[in-house]
């Protein structure tokens, strides 16, 4: 049986984990949700992908959330007719819409949009911010700016402009064609890259109709100026730190993670630390130090999940990767600091009688020998709230839906359990400690938490806490109806 950690694992899948056997032993080793990311692989690739985790999620009976990332409006200069030039500090260089091949005083950069939001003195980054250059005049098809930091600029290399809020679409066409293909496929999860506002979000949720549920990507200062608008409008955040490290100096980084880790959590979302969390593992079987601290630090800090990036899509060692996640996190949610530091940052509990349900849950799962709390829950709102407490017990989210167990794979803590629809009280409570017996959380003499509302299969309506005994004879015994 997979260990329980209450942290998650999103594994992204490329060239090195591509097969039913490699899929599935990143899961065993403690991958919760996998990623595909649309900016590689044909539309065939990522349906074969799709198909092998869903044949896995069939033979081990266990829910696996799929996570589509779309690549969003990045900018790209033009060609060169050399291929590449190379850019002194100090010397003068232009970006124009002109369509012929660059040279070492110009290059066309094929976005109007730019140059209609430039100004003087802002910045250019290219080559995730190798090369940086100054705006030093700019007008609607131009900017001649002086380089600040040289080096090497080749055909097509990505350019950011962190400091001016582009007029960008949010959404390609390429990435509406994929968003089209990911919904019709069946993923759980939808990200949106370089989100810059929470219009961007809101034109993507109206796409994605439901079908699926929506992450934004923090990635733009932008972003991070808007954060609070852009979180109410998604159902989970990505702190992205390998673009935001580019668009922002490096050292803003740490704190910015701390800031959202802790919204998310308070606004019950759930949240990922993304990017170079094991990045020497693409070519070693052992992590850095610093590595495995950077993976610590975000447990500690209450993040939902951590993920690998090229370490499971195209390192030498994936299974590797998520085993070290998997152990640090084992380690770390075992140290009693890590208690310490959960408990300290709760804060308030949600406002309402859920909040209050589920705050109580906690406490009794403090103070009781409880072995797990079990939730019932439709759209999945009171296994978020439960894994908002951060309580000491794993939670178990009972639900009749794949989909929202699957999107569950994403928080804290919670497992996840489909089971037929139930009607009566005493059924539920059945379901939930056979739930408990069969996961392993429990045994016949244990006692767990449940929480379930009545009228049964109405959303929205947790009204009831119970301390059930695990033991059948006993609920038969003494549940009312
Ligand atoms: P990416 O996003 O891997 O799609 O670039 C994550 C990040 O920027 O950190
Ligand atoms: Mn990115």
């Amino acid at each position: 049986m997979k260990p329980h950690k209450n942290v998650k694992i999103v594994a992204t899948l490329g060239p090195a984990s591509n097969d039913y056997d490699m899929i599935r032993a990143l899961f065993e080793a403690g991958a919760d949700v996998f990623r595909l990311n649309m900016s590689h692989g044909s539309h065939d690739e990522i349906r074969a992908r799709h198909q092998i985790i869903r044949q896995i999620e069939a033979d081990l009976d266990q829910p696996i959330a799929i996570l589509a990332d779309l690549q969003g409006p990045k900018l790209r200069c033009g060609v060169f007719s050399g291929d590449s030039e190379e850019l002194i500090e100090g010397q003068a260089f232009r970006f124009d819409l002109d369509p012929a091949d660059g040279d070492a005083s110009r290059v066309c950069l094929p976005h109007t949009e730019i140059f209609a939001a430039l100004h003087p003195g802002a910045t250019l980054l290219v080559n995730d911010g190798k090369l940086r250059l100054r705006v030093e005049a700019c007008g609607p098809d131009f900017a001649d700016c002086t380089v600040i930091n040289g080096g090497t600029i080749s055909n097509r290399k990505g350019v950011n402009v962190p400091d001016v809020v582009l007029p960008l679409a949010a959404l390609s066409e390429k990435d509406k064609a994929d968003l089209e293909f990911v919904c019709e496929l069946g993923v759980d999860w939808v990200a949106l890259s370089f989100v810059q506002r929470a219009a961007d979000v809101e034109e993507a949720r109206h796409l994605v109709n439901g079908r699926a549920a929506v992450l934004s990507k923090i990635e733009k200062p932008a972003a991070v100026s808007a954060f609070h608008d852009i979180l109410a409008v998604s159902d989970g955040i990505m702190v992205a730190r390998g673009d935001l490290g580019v668009e922002l100096p490096v050292q803003n980084v740490p704190a910015i993670q701390k800031r959202l880790v802790r919204s998310c959590r308070a606004a019950a979302k759930p949240v990922i630390v993304a990017t170079q969390m094991l990045e020497s593992m693409i070519e070693s079987p052992v992590p850095t130090r610093a590595e495995v601290s950077d993976v610590a630090t975000a447990i500690y800090e209450g993040a939902d999940a951590v993920m690998l990036s090229a370490e499971s899509a195209a390192g030498a060692y994936p299974v590797q990767a998520v085993t070290t996640m998997c152990n640090v996190a084992l380690e770390i949610e075992a140290d009693s600091t890590y208690r310490e530091v959960i408990e300290a940052s709760r804060g308030a509990s949600s406002p309402g009688v859920a909040g209050g349900i589920v705050a109580a849950a906690r406490e009794i799962a403090e103070t009781a020998d409880i072995k797990a709390i079990c939730c019932f829950t439709h759209s999945g709102t009171t296994a978020l709230l439960t894994a908002r407490e951060r309580p000491r017990v794993p939670i178990m989210a009972v639900t009749p839906f794949d989909r929202i167990a699957r999107r569950l794979c994403l928080t804290w803590g919670v497992t996840c359990v489909v089971s037929e629809e139930v009607d009566r009280f005493k059924e539920a409570v059945v379901n939930a400690v056979r739930a408990a017996l069969n996961g392993g959380f429990a045994t016949k003499d244990d006692q767990i938490v449940i929480m379930a509302g009545v009228p049964f299969n109405v959303p929205g309506t947790t009204n009831i806490l119970r301390v059930a005994p695990c033991d059948e004879r006993q609920i038969y015994r003494s549940e009312p109806e």
